[in-house]
């Protein structure tokens, strides 16, 4: 008798920070969250560095970041992958995109958006824009959007509705139904020749084979738009989990603006149980543990998504010096 195993997709996991400042209390909780997804399945979890935004991320940042995940004994598999260094595979794609007509040259203005009522209505869509060397800085490219925003379910968060906003498109074949009308075309490359974050994100997971994406809340919203691009490109959608942010008070999250504190990589077991407390763990002691992998491996065995507490935030308090640089 033939015996069929049904094989799951090798688990690809990651942690996408932006070196623009050191970790903190928060991306810590994002680092060991995904870690922790990827290793009680057994998949391998990946490292990129999201510096594509180059003006605001600090040099020798990156390196900061990698030796606090280090001295909490979090290895990373394979090698990092550095955003500012793939612009020529990002480039091939808008090429390709623009050629094949599924993206193009839009002028709109903030101001024109917002007299369009805040949303990008298509104005440039049919427009066949075209620009030469001397206008370049005045064209963004804008993806045609072919799919609409649509709720989905988290794997931590449970079911998540996008934000309400106008239809942006009229179409003829739709009746005044908005569910079904396609997301606003995003933009893919800005005017000031950055690609978008909304598409380097994507390109980059796809070229890592990342199926799951385990992730702050902060990007929850913006996950059905994410998703609607995947599939306007034909990719595979990953699954994903959002875990609560740590904030310094209501949609503040803590941030290097916010006086988040840098990690202290003198005390990586006491951050590790604080991380797991934070997510809604109950957790021994750190003394319990004789070193960092004994503590990781109870914390593997343990992780269950259905366990993460299920608040998008969490204030953490503000006297004391795991989360804050100084006191008030
Ligand atoms: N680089 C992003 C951040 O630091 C994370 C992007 C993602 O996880 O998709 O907030
Ligand atoms: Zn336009």
């Amino acid at each position: 008798m033939g015996l069929f195993v049904i094989m799951d997709k090798k688990y690809v996991g990651r942690f996408a920070p932006s070196p623009s400042g050191q970790l903190h209390f928060g991306s810590l909780v994002t680092a060991v969250a995904s870690y922790l997804d990827a290793k009680s399945n057994h998949g391998t979890w990946l490292l990129r560095m999201e510096d594509i935004d180059e003006p605001r991320c600090i040099s020798g940042v990156d390196k900061d970041i990698l030796c606090t995940l280090e001295k909490h004994g979090l290895f990373w598999d394979g090698d990092v992958i550095y955003q500012s260094q793939q612009h020529q595979r990002y480039q091939e794609v808008v090429d390709r995109l623009l050629q094949q007509g599924l993206a193009y040259y839009c002028t709109c203005t903030r101001k024109q958006i917002k007299a369009m009522g805040g949303v990008y209505n298509g104005h440039c869509r049919h427009l066949g824009l075209d620009p030469d060397s001397n206008n370049q800085d005045q064209f963004a490219i804008r993806l045609t959007m072919t799919r609409p925003l649509q709720a989905f379910e988290d794997v931590i968060m449970g079911n998540v509705t996008p934000i309400e906003s106008e239809a942006p498109y009229d179409s003829p074949h739709q009746e005044a139904s908005t569910s079904n009308s396609s997301a606003e075309d995003v933009v893919i490359k800005r005017r000031d020749d950055l690609f978008s974050y909304n598409l380097v994100v994507i390109l980059d997971d796809v070229f890592q084979g990342v199926n799951h994406v385990i992730r702050g809340c902060d990007l929850l919203d913006v996950t059905p738009l994410q998703k609607a691009v995947y599939q306007t490109l034909g990719y595979e959608i990953p699954t994903y989990g959002h875990i609560p942010v740590a904030a310094v008070s209501p949609g503040r999250k803590l941030s290097k603006q916010n006086r988040a504190a840098p990690v202290n990589n003198t005390t990586p077991k006491e951050n590790l149980v604080r991380v797991m407390q934070f997510l809604g763990f109950d957790f021994p002691a750190a003394s319990s543990f004789n070193d960092i992998s004994a503590l990781l491996a109870h914390a593997i065995a343990i992780w269950d998504r259905k366990k993460v507490v299920k608040t998008p935030e969490i204030i953490v308090p503000q006297h004391e010096s795991t989360y804050y640089s100084e006191p008030l």
